[in-house]
């Protein structure tokens, strides 16, 4: 989809992943989020969480919102145990010129490991297998 800078677009990938029309392997779902892994991740265990609102970036999105993406932000990035520890990229980007290619509101968290390399971005789909494999991992977690 074009950046056009400020309509929020219903039917963007992630509108759809909400409304149950794509799949995905989710992770993690409340009232006011939803969080699955990235079809292409940049590491084993990439995440992205978003809001429910329809919002198509930081600035569009309402501060409650944002504090509720950033609260399962915090809580989910250590449980994906593919991070050792607490290494966690976190990422957002607005606007495709700061590299946001679906513009509805979400935040990457990136497992890293020291000396393990990230791969390009875009590069590769996941097998689905080893997503389901991981997101299974990542829920045994949030549910233990
Ligand atoms: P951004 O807009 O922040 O650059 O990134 C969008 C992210 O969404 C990318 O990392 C991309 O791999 C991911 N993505 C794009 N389409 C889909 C999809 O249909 N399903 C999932 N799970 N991820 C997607």
């Amino acid at each position: 989809m074009a950046d056009n800078g400020a309509t929020y677009d219903p039917e963007n990938i992630f509108a759809k992943i909400l409304k149950g029309e794509i799949p995905c392997h989710k992770i993690y779902e409340d009232e006011d989020t939803f969080a699955f892994l990235d079809i292409m991740p940049r590491t084993d265990g990439h995440a992205l969480v978003i809001t429910k609102e329809p919002a198509r970036d930081l600035f569009a999105i309402s501060p409650g919102a944002l504090a509720k993406v950033m609260a399962v932000v915090q809580t989910l990035a250590p449980k994906i145990k593919e991070a050792s520890a607490r290494r966690v990229l976190i990422q957002q980007f607005n606007g495709a010129a700061a590299g946001q290619t679906v513009f509805h509101l979400h935040v990457h968290i990136v497992p890293r490991k020291a000396g393990v390399p990230m791969r390009p971005e875009a590069a590769k789909m996941a097998d689905p297998e080893e997503l389901k494999a991981t997101a299974e991992k990542i829920k045994a977690v949030l549910e233990g």
